[in-house]
């Protein structure tokens, strides 16, 4: 086990302090959606768009090829919003459900547009024929053969983002792929502006247009590339590397600049090697033990390159960390009793919350992984869960071993627990067993409100 060790120029080593709480609720984010939708639809009624229904078809087609581009960039707004990954809304709701929305909010973007483009050429085809409308529509009017080619890389995007083709992709082949979003929803922008009549002819509604994508543009700048430069200038450096199992490293990244940090058990960082060749891979790994001003620990299995680079990087090399991020920390518990399920890696994050436990939480840990050469913090995990009044249980073997086919359904858990119902269930692990777990013990009982897991998001 490896604790994070006290540099010489810290006096005293303290617990960080959990984030604070964020003021931000379901009713004000709804408010947003709200107002933003209802300017989207006000701008496109106040143009003719209502009345333009029930005249000729070619009135009609351009009225929703009309609405339907303004919800379609209204999705984008929104979606973009999400991914500014303010602190505010993270403590909120958690950038895994942030990510969730955001991939949901693109499916509906591609949606608009598909619709969008189908009625303009509707629309375009009745006095031009298709044709005529398809070559106006992708070069011959302003500004839309950039148009045209942004809402292509808008569409392919969005078809990388969906699991069929995602799970083909290497993570950075996806992440580059959907980075190009950005400079397909700006392609898109100027067509906006220029054609139809909800803002080339209205100077206000034009003004407000553009100043909202500016503020967003800025904000967006601020969130992803500000605070990146800011982490920049207060790197951590590694101070412990210990050899925890087969592949598995538990990694201490300590600094002055801990000293103001705040953290809590259960959050994890998106994390950057200073390393050449290796600054550009950003990859979250959660703390696997409480976090001090003396250290972060992350508790990190080598899966790939950067994972496998991090289990054995030097001592002493500079390390960038972002966030924390992640809402399924000690604070979703009162004084309920809790169990906690940690599959594989999962176990880390799983011990640095039970490490902010306290005895009236009677803590009962399942640990679930596939071979004894890949277990870790076995004995720390122990040692936290009798001084809590707690215990640990382990589950070994592949799964074809296992003497039940669902070592998670809700017989086996309650067996295990019989208490369950009465339990906040925490889980950490990979998605089927989550999901697993989420199945049986809402089978046998436990509020849904009661079972937290962070998401997989991507
Ligand atoms: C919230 C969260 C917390 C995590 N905590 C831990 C932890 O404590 N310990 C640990 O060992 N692993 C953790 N992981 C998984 C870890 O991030 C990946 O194993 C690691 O990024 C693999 O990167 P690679 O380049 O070595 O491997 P690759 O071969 O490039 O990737 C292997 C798989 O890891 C995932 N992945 C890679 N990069 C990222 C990224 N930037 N963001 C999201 N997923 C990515 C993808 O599913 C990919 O298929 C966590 C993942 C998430 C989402």
């Amino acid at each position: 086990m490896s604790r994070p060790t006290p540099t010489s120029s810290e006096s005293q080593v303290h617990p960080l302090p959990a984030p604070r709480e964020s003021w931000v609720l379901d009713t004000d984010v709804g408010a947003v959606i709200g107002a933003l939708t209802l300017v989207v639809v006000g701008l496109w009624s106040r143009h003719g768009g209502v009345t333009a229904l029930g005249d000729s078809a070619a009135k009609t087609y351009t009225s929703l090829a009309q609405l339907t581009g303004l919800l379609c960039s209204e999705a984008g707004l929104l979606g973009l919003i999400l991914v500014t990954r303010t602190p505010l809304v993270e403590r909120r709701y958690g950038l895994d459900r942030m990510f969730n929305w955001h991939r949901l909010l693109g499916e509906a973007m591609a949606i608009f547009l598909a619709l969008h483009i189908a009625f303009s050429i509707a629309a375009w085809a009745i006095p031009n024929g298709a044709v005529n409308a398809i070559k106006s529509l992708t070069g011959k009017e302003p500004y839309m053969a950039l148009t045209a080619v942004g809402s292509v890389v808008i569409l392919i995007v969005t078809l990388s983002s969906l699991k069929w083709f995602r799970n083909k992709l290497s993570y950075e082949m996806w992440y580059f792929v959907h980075l190009t979003a950005y400079f397909g929803l700006a392609a898109s922008f100027s067509h906006q502006i220029v054609l139809g009549t909800d803002f080339a002819d209205d100077a206000l509604a034009r003004s407000f247009w553009v100043a909202l994508h500016l503020a967003l543009v800025a904000w967006l700048t601020w969130s992803r590339w500000g605070r990146f430069l800011v982490s920049i200038t207060r790197p951590l450096r590694v101070s412990a590397v210990t050899h925890e199992a087969e592949g598995i490293s538990s990694v201490v990244l300590s600094g002055t600049h801990l000293q103001k940090a705040k953290a809590q058990g259960g959050q994890f960082y998106v994390v950057r090697q200073l390393v050449k060749g290796r600054w550009w891979q950003a990859n979250p790994f959660s703390l696997s033990a409480q976090p001090t001003t003396a250290g972060l620990r992350f508790t990190v299995k080598a899966r790939g390159e950067s994972s496998n680079a991090f289990t054995n990087i030097a001592l002493g090399t500079r390390v960038i960390v972002e966030g924390p991020y992640g809402v399924c920390t000690p604070d979703v518990v009162n004084s309920e009793k809790v169990l906690l399920i940690g599959g594989g890696i999962g176990i880390g994050p799983i011990t640095s919350f039970l490490e902010q436990l306290a005895p009236k939480h009677e803590p009962i840990i399942l640990y679930r992984v596939s071979s004894e050469q890949e277990m870790s913090h076995v004995k720390e995990l122990e040692t936290l869960a009798t001084a809590r009044n707690g215990k640990v249980h382990t589950l070994v073997g592949h799964r074809a071993t296992l003497k039940v086919a669902d070592p998670f359904s809700a017989d086996v858990l309650l067996k295990a627990v019989p208490d369950l119902a009465q339990r906040v269930v925490i889980v950490a692990g990979p998605e089927s067993m989550v999901k697993a777990v989420q199945r049986g013990a809402r089978a046998a009982g436990v509020p849904v409100e009661n079972i937290h897991a962070e998401r997989a998001w991507w």
